[in-house]
């Protein structure tokens, strides 16, 4: 039997959708070619083209959709996809949209109503993007707000960019410091290790911490959740034992600071800071602005040479001199703000996407048929807009207090 697209009668509004598509054709998957300047990410690898054809979905590509992560047309064509030239006809028959950035404005006009969407979201910065798939009545879903449940952690497209980006930082700051990081005792003499400082040890933080240990670096870590304290022993860094209280949220996140703990955070941490080679930063707190950890005298009390790789830009940064998207030099300290970091690791980085969104696609298919069931947490959690109206009360705060996330 083909699959069909179904939304869970659980709203009046989805009845006229069953009547829509209860008895419809193949369900198409559209991937369209990212258009945001620098994202090299494509959300449907040939690999999982494969997969979708072989549950019988229809699969229509972008020509050239993966050519930056490496994916040429041929393979989607080996794959079983279908790959066209015209954007437009890829988003205008698409029951369902793949993609790694939110749709344009201009995108979700060419939507059908009723079709579904699987990206980055980003409510914060988009709210204009939501409101407008919520008036063209379709049903988007956002990773971001995914649930960080175990059942949904197949899916979880945070998680695998974050440590592809904890990765990258590493070696973006290695490429950079002008020493190596392992101890080295050569004929000319002793080298010492690198001393790193990783800021945040959540996904991306113990990923940096995995990688910069990998390179022979001595490396201690902090993070406002105890939780992670073992976690960080057990990769063979030192935790920072700083006389704070704990910060712990919801759901394992941090919760959010206040001036008071962040003023007398950065006091403490002031004398790491200036011992380190390397400071990786990746703290944040969700739908918040990244917390200030590294000031400006802090900066300029390190060494010359030295390296920060702040990985919470995109969230404002977590040092006070971050440029997001720019690397600047501040009395011969670097301060790299790379924005996107995952991109710049394309191919990995869109194998698991695809992977992460074809298992929240195969989550939401029922009995041959895609089924917006709103009693799962996976879908409650993650369905920003749908039969018309915004529906996630996490999308709408955010929508409302961009201030707090919008980078500086
Ligand atoms: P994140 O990107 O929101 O934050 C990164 C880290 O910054 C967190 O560890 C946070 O505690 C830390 N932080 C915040 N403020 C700080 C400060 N002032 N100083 C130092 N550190 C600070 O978080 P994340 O990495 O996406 O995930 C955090 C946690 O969520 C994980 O470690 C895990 O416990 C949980 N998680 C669970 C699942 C799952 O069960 N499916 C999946 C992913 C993550």
């Amino acid at each position: 039997m083909p699959r069909r697209l179904l939304p869970y009668a659980t709203r009046a509004s989805t009845l006229r959708w069953r009547a829509a598509y209860y008895c419809n054709l193949v369900v198409k998957i559209g991937v369209p070619s990212e258009t945001l300047q620098g994202e090299h990410r494509v959300a449907l690898v040939p690999d999982g083209a494969a997969k979708l054809a072989g549950l019988r979905f229809e699969v229509r590509v972008q020509s050239d959709a993966g050519a930056a992560a490496g994916f040429t047309d041929k393979a989607y064509e080996d794959a079983g996809a279908v790959v066209e030239a015209d954007r437009r006809s890829v988003l205008g028959a698409a029951d369902v949209l793949l993609a790694v950035q939110p749709p344009t404005i201009a995108d979700v006009a060419v939507l059908k109503p009723g079709a579904v969407t699987i990206s980055f979201l980003q409510p914060a910065t988009h709210a204009a993007v939501v409101e407008a798939l919520a008036a063209r009545r379709v049903t988007a879903f956002s990773l971001e707000l995914l649930p960080r449940i175990s059942r949904a952690q197949s899916m979880d497209a945070l998680s695998s960019q974050a440590s592809l980006a904890g990765y990258k930082a590493v070696l973006m700051a290695a490429h950079r410091l002008g020493k190596f990081f392992p101890m080295l005792m050569t004929a000319a003499g002793t080298i010492p290790p690198a001393r790193v400082l990783v800021l945040g040890a959540g996904v991306a933080g113990l990923q940096a911490i995995a990688t910069a240990r990998r390179l022979g670096a001595v490396i201690e870590a902090y993070d406002v959740r105890p939780a992670v304290k073992e976690e960080v022993r057990s990769l063979g860094a030192t935790f920072l034992e700083l006389e704070l209280e704990t910060q712990e949220g919801q759901g394992g996140y941090a919760r959010e600071q206040s001036a008071e703990f962040l003023a007398r955070q950065r006091e403490l941490l002031t004398g790491r800071v200036g011992a380190a080679d390397v400071v990786i930063t990746t703290a944040a707190v969700p739908g918040r602005r990244a917390p200030i950890l590294v000031t400006a005298p802090m900066v300029r009390g390190m060494r010359r040479g030295s390296v920060i790789v702040d990985l919470a830009s995109e969230m404002g940064g977590n040092c006070e001199l971050t440029r997001p998207g720019r690397v600047i030099e501040v009395d011969g300290v670097w301060v790299d703000g790379t924005t996107n970091v995952p991109s710049t690791v394309a191919l990995h980085a869109s194998q698991l996407y695809s992977r992460n969104v074809t298992n929240l696609l195969e989550h939401l298919t029922k009995d041959a048929t895609i089924r917006v069931d709103f009693e799962d947490e996976i879908t409650s959690g993650a369905c920003v807009t749908h039969g018309g109206e915004i529906v996630n009360e996490r999308a709408r705060q955010m929508m409302e207090a961009p201030q707090e996330v919008a980078a500086t």
